[in-house]
């Protein structure tokens, strides 16, 4: 470097302490988050020939609630994927997710241990999503204990978290995963939706071995620490990633990548088939560059998008995104669920929450970031213009709703088993909720609405949120009794077309 002014030395030094203020200003929240964390180590074998994963799997178990355990849960996603599963992955109308005509998958567990506790194990659950392991000895607060499973799992041909299609393998939600534990000693069960997201996740720490062909181009949540190769004509990655809620990688030999920096962070795009990548890498940089100012900083290093076949929109994961390549026939909607998908980085994964109880929490606040996101880059006509379609989409499907049934529930704290189908979910939870958020801004006005966001942001990262802690945030933020405002549109007692 050369050629500095001091007028320049002097704004780097500003901004290069900006980082430490930072991070000391959230040392609690991260030491006391990185204390809990449950250790992963995976050694993950990808045999594409046969579409199998072989799995060897360690875990460090760490009972950070207040209760002696006596049982352990874990979710077992893969089984969601098999021919006879109660729960479907994805409607039947979306023909789209099976390329080759319906395919199924299945997890087999050959493998449970511990040195001395493990007493027994079941696979039960609604649906045979859930691993239950009865101890010998009670897990105490603050003990950790060692498991080991070993297990294969059949991918489907499916444009899904899990499977592959078009030259892809997508691996997310594969490994055995403690249910959400709580404080009072408690986990939290689900089975799959073919609407929504289905997860609620602690953080973790991933290490994990990924062994594949080595013409394979590797995209994860963790970043590359070493990468080898191996006799024949295979390589192993050592991905390694920490405060952590999900892991996804993505593997396929026809991806190509541009990165370029948000600020601290690496920003990838990887693509398939996208013909305007630079304009995707830009508008997912913007975002990250917006959301960074307006939220908070996350400490990431390195965020990755990936262009990949999905049945839906596109998913958020731990430090990876994926949006849908048949999305890519309407460029500017395909930027927007960048843009969607990146907000999660900070609505779901940093700031965590309950995905099946609070949606609110998760997709309404992340959809009112996506509008967000264009009024801080194009301004208040832009998102005016966007509450105003999002106003009209939802008046015509309540006026459709009312002309079939009695009763159309309006709230928006339900869960998602609180909803009729997918299209009532996505109306309330996306458009509905965003509208709220919208609703809110216009009363606060842009300084307090975004003092709210990032105190919101700051209290509550590395922790599972609940509704109290986004209303406590605006309450604070507003100087105005907000009580009956969340009131009236959490009950769905408003009248959508005054607001
Ligand atoms: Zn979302």
């Amino acid at each position: 470097m050369k050629n500095l002014s001091k007028f320049l030395i002097l704004v780097l030094c500003v901004f290069l302490c900006v980082p430490c203020f930072y991070a000391c200003n959230n040392k609690n929240n991260v030491e006391s988050a990185k204390s809990e964390q449950h250790i992963y180590n995976l050694d993950v074998i990808l045999d594409d020939d046969n579409k199998k994963l072989e799995i060897t799997q360690n875990l460090e178990f760490n009972n950070f609630s207040n209760k002696s355990l006596n049982e352990l849960k874990f979710n077992i996603y893969p089984n969601a994927y098999r021919s006879d599963a109660k729960y479907k992955i994805a409607p039947d109308y979306l023909e789209e997710t099976y390329p080759n005509g319906k395919s199924y998958g299945s997890i087999e567990i050959n493998e449970v241990s511990e040195t001395v506790a493990v007493a027994n194990y079941e696979i039960c659950g609604d649906d045979k999503n859930i691993l239950k392991i009865k101890l010998y000895n009670e897990l105490k607060p603050n003990q950790k204990i060692g498991l080991k499973f070993s297990y294969v799992i059949n991918l489907a041909n499916v444009r899904h978290r899990l499977g592959y299609a078009d030259n892809v393998f997508t691996l997310a939600n594969f490994y055995i995963s403690p249910c959400l534990l709580n404080k009072d000693g408690t986990f939290f069960e689900n089975h799959y939706y073919d609407y929504g997201d289905p997860f609620a996740e602690n953080l973790s720490e991933f290490n994990v071995n990924f062994t594949c062909a080595k013409t394979y181009k590797v995209f994860s949540s963790g970043e590359v620490e070493n990468q080898k190769l191996n006799l024949g004509n295979t390589k192993t990655l050592n991905l390694t990633s920490e405060l952590t809620r999900s892991f996804i990688i993505v593997a396929s030999k026809s991806l190509k990548e541009l990165s370029a920096n948000a600020g601290d962070t690496k920003i990838t795009y990887a693509y398939l088939t996208d013909e305007k990548p630079k304009s995707s890498l830009n508008t997912a940089v913007d975002a990250f560059k917006v959301f960074t100012n307006t939220f908070g900083k996350t400490g990431k290093k390195q965020v990755t998008v990936v262009e990949a076949p999905y049945c839906f929109g596109g998913m958020e994961f731990s430090n990876l995104v994926l949006v849908t390549t048949s999305a890519l026939n309407e460029h500017e909607n395909f930027e927007s669920i960048i843009v969607h998908e990146l907000a999660h980085q900070w609505w779901y994964d940093i700031v965590g929450n309950n995905q099946v109880t609070n949606p609110l929490l998760d997709e309404s606040l992340t959809e009112f970031s996506t509008l967000y996101y264009y009024f801080k880059t194009q301004g208040l006509t832009t998102l005016r213009e966007l509450a105003a379609k999002n106003l009209n989409s939802h008046i015509l499907f309540l006026e459709v709703e009312k002309n079939v049934y009695d009763n159309v529930d309006e709230s928006l704290n339900r869960a998602l088993d609180n909803f009729k189908t997918g299209g009532e979910y996505a109306q309330i939870i996306y458009t509905r909720g965003s509208l709220m958020f919208y609703n809110l801004f216009e009363l606060m006005g842009e300084k307090k609405f975004d003092k709210a966001l990032k105190n919101y942001f700051a209290e509550n990262m590395y922790k599972i949120s609940e509704i109290d802690n986004l209303k406590n945030a605006f309450q604070k933020s507003s100087k105005i009794n907000l009580k009956a405002f969340f009131n009236n549109w959490l009950s769905g007692n408003i009248e959508i077309s005054q607001i």
